[in-house]
């Protein structure tokens, strides 16, 4: 893919390609924005476009350096990521003893820090050192779900450029143009799902297990419906121990809001789970204003998701404000 392909993200696009072409380039970039808004992908595109033998300021895709980034074999282009809960300072270090090494193979060296929320705080100091006088052959390219977690001193440093969530059209017009052997209505329903994450909505496709987790959250929600107080806790518990806790979450968010849709207008076209919908038609769940709240407390929880909190008792805490709802 190159990168004026890139679906829904014209801010991103736009900036990158003229820092691109008009060789403007930062050497530190923040990307900041929901998960699976494509900034991996994207940085991704970046490092190749940097790096293309044919040297367009795009990324060409079928040089051998195009190649390389894209079977992650590049030796000037590194993903980081948090090795067990932090990227750590030693991860900081062993690249700051390589800054003194110009590129292998390409024009540039290119550091992608996934989930930069997780640089521990000695990592974080250590890199201050390298983006405030970085060699002129590195690009680093920061990657976070918000701003805000991350100290000021390092946004500073870095030129930030916002992802969002794309439109359920797009996510859906991108899908098609895939070659997917799916129906329209079923990539319909998975660009429902991946609510504006058009990574998300490859991946719910992609994933053999994808109708399992789904039955699976299924289950776990009609359970939560009938459950008293005391059994919320176990609730929580098994919640908090979900790998995909996000597609956990949104998946219960579609049968709240499946059963909102179906309370109010009783269209069957409007439901996403559609293979639920005799299950769905069975519960009862009070007005359209307690649903309501319920899913705006699953929203709340999603967006705190990413700080630092401990998970199970701020589970627990939603799940007690969604149960008091009536
Ligand atoms: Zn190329």
């Amino acid at each position: 893919m190159k990168l004026k392909d890139f679906t829904g993200q014209k801010i991103a696009v736009d900036l990158m390609e003229r820092a691109l072409t008009e060789d403007r380039l930062n050497h530190a970039y923040l990307f900041y924005g929901p998960e699976e808004s494509g900034k991996l992908t994207f940085s991704l595109i970046v490092a190749k476009a940097l790096n293309c033998l044919v040297g367009s300021g795009e990324a060409c895709g079928s040089c051998i350096s195009c190649k390389k980034v894209d079977k992650g074999i590049h030796p000037d282009v590194s993903v980081i990521a948090p090795e067990g809960k932090n990227i750590k300072i030693e991860q900081i270090r062993q690249l700051k003893n390589l800054s003194s090494f110009r590129p292998n193979e390409g024009e540039k060296k290119v550091y992608i820090l996934k989930d930069a929320q997780n640089l521990s705080l000695p990592a974080a100091n250590s890199l201050l050192g390298i983006l405030e006088e970085p060699p002129s052959y590195f690009v680093f390219i920061l990657l976070v779900p918000q701003l805000s977690l991350l100290p000021e001193t390092v946004v500073s440093r870095c030129l930030c450029i916002p992802f969002s969530r794309v439109s359920r059209r797009e996510v859906y017009e991108f899908l098609r143009m895939q070659e997917f052997s799916f129906s329209d209505e079923q990539l319909w329903t998975a660009a429902h799902l991946a609510e504006g994450s058009i990574g998300r909505a490859v991946r719910i496709l992609n994933s053999d297990n994808w109708n399992h987790h789904r039955k699976k959250a299924f289950e776990w929600w009609k359970g939560f419906l009938n459950s008293s107080e005391k059994d919320l806790f176990s609730y929580a518990e098994e919640l908090s121990l979900e790998e995909n806790l996000l597609d956990f979450l949104n998946f219960i968010e579609s049968y709240y809001r499946d059963c909102l849709i179906y309370q109010a207008v009783g269209e069957k076209e409007l439901i996403l789970n559609i293979d639920y919908l005799e299950e769905i038609k069975e519960i009862k769940i009070s007005p359209s204003r307690a649903l309501i709240k319920k899913i705006e407390e699953l929203e709340r929880f999603k967006r705190k998701m990413y700080i630092p909190l401990n998970k199970k008792l701020a589970l627990e805490a939603m799940l007690i404000k969604m149960k008091g709802v009536k």
